[in-house]
């Protein structure tokens, strides 16, 4: 019988993954390599090549110890072709394998790839979501806008979590008005759970250092887990500790802590460690079991069955230009600072020291600070696009570009948000603590000391004010906008000038 070459991808990490359950064990061969051009096509952060190399490393053990015939190709290997393509060509050579059965990658980049290969392809769908692209374009087709919200309740209806019958348990389906607390005076959760590396993770941690080690981050140290078993007790661990005030406090930042009440779990997730469903059951019984509140609970199950499905779905639909989009034609260059973190905008040093030191920053410290930064200045978003997917650990396209193109940029025309998020220094002085320490003052609008948020906010508005006056959702801000005094505007928008000039 005839072995077809079964491919694995770093971020299939999954026993059930479609390639591997459409696969004979006794007779396929699996393919998993760490090839050159998937880890420098941007340079990633150190952090995140050695998670997803340790993880790949130790899948690829359990595998073998599952009985599957494996061919892993490190990266250090004399005969590494370099890339997915090649090694797969490689591999059908050395076994007379003519067909591979893959799953579905989560970028357009490596899917053509894939089907440019001279070799008989089966791709089948990734099957770890909870919904399908099927169901998601049904449900697409006809409607003027794509809400998440309306798409996260039929994702709550077919999964049945929250729900009591056909109703939403506690008699709403959304309880995100109890959870925009600002930054608490301390926090009563002492982080996500650390590993200490073991010899796998030492290994690829020196191997890192020496191929990567001068790209943007911190290799070390390096804390994360890298299998299952690490992955689900640092769910249990975060269902335990920090579950019960994850709501309240899922918007807030602060100077001296960087994790808050927050998971940390996107990176097992989107690899495959974990299951989707699997975490968001753990959340739903610590509900039932009166452990967690239900408003903590629903805004954590809504960010997966919701917003992780939504996004992914989004990416899909709208094909492989989706990161080139820039609706608001902005070109500006991205500033050096994205990579030093040396400006005198605390919660811009902030952010972006903790990225480098973590490749993690929150939610909120994403969207708010660095991505409104970015949207306010104009910066070009594909350049924006592609520092979040070198900086971060959980980054991979499908979810960071249409959370960076879409949410953050509004590059997409508003595809998925119905307003741009941007706003002046107020927001981020509510939300955090970053104000209190900072060389601007979040009061000034203008003057040598204005914070820059405050200059750029209303430059931004009047810039695209053809664009956005006439949205129902920003009426109230373009009226303020027109009350204000001329010479006043005037000021703001000059000052503004200046700052922008100078930035580049
Ligand atoms: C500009 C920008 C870029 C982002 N880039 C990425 C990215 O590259 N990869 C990534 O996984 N997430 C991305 N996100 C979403 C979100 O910031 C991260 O998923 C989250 O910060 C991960 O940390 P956590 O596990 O502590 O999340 P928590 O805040 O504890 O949330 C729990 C889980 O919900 C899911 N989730 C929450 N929000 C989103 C969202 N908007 N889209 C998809 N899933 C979500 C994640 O799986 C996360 O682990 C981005 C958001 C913004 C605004
Ligand atoms: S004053 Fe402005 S620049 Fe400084 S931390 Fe606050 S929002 Fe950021």
């Amino acid at each position: 019988m005839v072995s077809r070459l079964v491919l694995v991808l770093g971020d299939q990490l999954t026993d059930t993954v479609a390639a591997l359950a459409a696969s004979d064990k006794d007779s396929d061969i699996v393919v998993m390599a760490e090839v050159s051009d998937e880890a420098t096509y941007v340079q990633h952060h150190p952090k995140k090549i050695a998670f997803i190399f340790a993880a790949m490393r130790k899948f690829a053990k359990r595998l073998r110890d599952d009985g599957w015939d494996v061919r892993y190709t490190q990266l250090d290997d004399s005969e590494n072709a370099g890339s997915i393509p090649g090694e797969l060509l490689r591999r059908a050579e050395e076994t007379g394998a003519s067909e591979v059965i893959a799953t579905q990658p989560g970028e357009w980049r490596l899917i053509e790839a894939l089907e440019d290969m001279p070799l008989r392809l089966t791709m089948l769908p990734d099957d770890r979501f909870v919904s399908t692209q099927e169901e998601f374009d049904a449900w697409a087709e006809g409607r003027k806008a794509l809400r998440m919200e309306y798409f996260y309740r039929d994702m709550r209806r077919k999964t049945g979590l929250l729900m009591d019958g056909d109703q939403p348990e506690g008699g709403k389906w959304n309880y995100d008005a109890e959870n925009r607390k600002p930054a608490p005076e301390d926090i009563a959760f002492s982080g996500p759970m650390q590993f200490t590396p073991d010899d796998t993770v030492e290994e690829v941690l020196d191997l890192v250092e020496a191929r990567f080690g001068n790209s943007f981050g911190q290799l070390r140290p390096f804390w994360f887990a890298t299998d299952q078993t690490q992955a689900r007790r640092a769910l249990t661990h975060f269902i335990t500790y920090a579950l019960p005030r994850f709501g309240d406090f899922q918007d807030a930042m602060m100077n001296d802590n960087r994790f808050l009440y927050h998971a940390l779990i996107s990176p097992y997730l989107n690899v495959g460690l974990l299951d989707p469903m699997e975490v968001c059951r753990a959340a739903e019984e610590a509900y039932k079991d009166g452990h967690a509140p239900l408003n903590a609970v629903e805004g954590f199950i809504r960010q997966i069955i919701g917003w992780r499905e939504y996004v992914r779905r989004i990416y899909f639909r709208e094909g492989p230009d989706y990161p080139r989009r820039n609706a608001l034609n902005h070109q500006r260059k991205l500033p050096e600072f994205y990579w030093t973190g040396e400006t005198d905008m605390n919660c811009l040093s902030k952010a972006i020291t903790q990225t480098a030191e973590e490749a993690y920053a929150h939610h909120i410290q994403r969207l708010m600070v660095t991505g409104n930064f970015a949207l306010l200045a104009g910066i070009n978003p594909h350049e924006v696009h592609e520092w979040y997917l070198r900086v971060y650990i959980d980054a991979f396209e499908w979810v960071e570009a249409p959370n960076v193109i879409g949410m953050s940029q509004f590059a997409d025309d508003g595809i998925i948000a119905s307003k741009p998020y941007v706003s002046s220094g107020a927001y981020i002085n509510r939300m955090s603590d970053y104000c209190k320490s900072c060389r601007y003052k979040v009061n000034d609008k203008t003057g040598p000391d204005a914070c820059p948020f405050n200059l750029l906010y209303w430059q931004f508005l009047d810039r695209h004010s053809e664009k956005f006056s006439g949205n129902q959702r920003m009426n109230q801000i373009y009226a303020n906008w027109r009350r204000m005094d001329e010479d006043r505007k005037k000021t703001i928008l000059s000052e503004a000038e200046a700052f922008l000039e100078n930035l580049s």
